[in-house]
């Protein structure tokens, strides 16, 4: 295919990756060196409910003569489940968007504050060892309390926090506010933005949401699906390829990488030059950051 001059960019391209500006454990400027180190060469830093990442990880990008894209996983829910939506080169000073996302940051503190008041009940943990692990102004979350518990002693790494007591069932889950799927979608969408349903197919409480309303998100101008993500199942990808193609959508391969959080590699899936071209030309609401 062509690339117009306005797309032009190189793959391999991984569109999602975490710093410690959300709960990955690097900052935006070592996240864009390991991807650098994995082989990819067009990536975007997209740290949950919070962009103040893009530029320190933009000017590392550039440096590296890579291209960056600006990005957000918005925090979402449908009914009970956990839904993140990625927004990919929205306008950051749009209105309405910054307010949700203020929002829910602000409602994830009392929230984690809460979780952590619980597990103080059965455990020798204070909110002080979670400060301890969260980088000022960072997006908190269950991550930061899971390396408070490895800090502890108390369990020996996130993975095992999150297969125990920070598992719903373990009985110190709390919920924090979300807006809905839609709203995430219509925020992005009228900022200019590119929104991509993450990891969509998961296995578990966060299965996958009803195929009706993941029609009405693309009535309301939802551009595409994560489908390469090593939690998506085989047989919702399946489903997520047949979706895509009937409503003709853009489909994306990412890392989900974490840093030291999670066993995602930088580059482990990675999205096709002609999808990150179509995302490129779709958005209106900032510009991609280019060697
Ligand atoms: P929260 O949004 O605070 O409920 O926490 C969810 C976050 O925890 C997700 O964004 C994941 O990055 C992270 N997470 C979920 N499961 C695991 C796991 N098994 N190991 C490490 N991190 C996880
Ligand atoms: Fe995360
Ligand atoms: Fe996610
Ligand atoms: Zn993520």
């Amino acid at each position: 295919m062509t690339q117009g001059a306005l797309s032009a960019f190189i793959g391999p391209s991984d569109l999602h990756l975490h710093s410690n500006h959300s709960d990955g454990t690097e900052t935006p400027a070592e996240v864009v060196r390991q991807a650098h180190a994995h082989g990819v060469r067009t990536l975007a830093l997209t740290d949950h409910d919070r962009t103040t990442g893009w530029e320190e990880a933009g000017d590392a990008a550039v440096a590296l003569g890579m291209t960056f894209l600006p990005g957000i996983e918005f925090s979402a829910r449908h009914d009970w489940r956990s839904v993140h939506v990625l927004g990919y080169l929205f306008d950051p000073d749009d209105a309405a968007l910054r307010s949700e996302t203020e929002r829910i940051r602000r409602d994830r503190i009392g929230r984690a504050e809460r979780i952590v008041r619980s597990i103080a009940h059965d455990y020798d943990l204070t909110w002080d060892d979670v400060l301890a692990q969260t980088l000022r102004g960072a997006t908190v979350g269950r991550p930061h309390i899971a390396d408070a518990l490895v800090a502890r002693g108390i369990v020996a790494d996130r993975t095992e926090a999150f297969a125990g007591i920070l598992h719903p069932r373990a009985g110190y889950y709390e919920p924090h506010y979300a807006p809905d799927p839609l709203t995430a979608v219509r925020l992005i969408t009228r900022a200019g933005g590119v929104a991509v349903i993450a990891h969509p197919a998961t296995s578990g409480r966060d299965r996958m949401m009803p195929v009706p309303y993941l029609e009405r998100l693309i009535a309301e101008g939802l551009g595409g699906l994560e489908i390469d993500h090593r939690e998506n199942t085989a047989d919702g990808r399946r489903l997520l390829h047949e979706i895509a193609a009937r409503n003709d959508l853009i489909i994306t391969g990412s890392s989900d990488y974490h840093g030291a959080g999670k066993p995602n590699l930088p580059g482990e899936n990675t999205t096709s030059d002609e999808m990150v071209a179509r995302i490129i030309e779709r958005a209106t609401g900032t510009a991609p950051r280019r060697p």
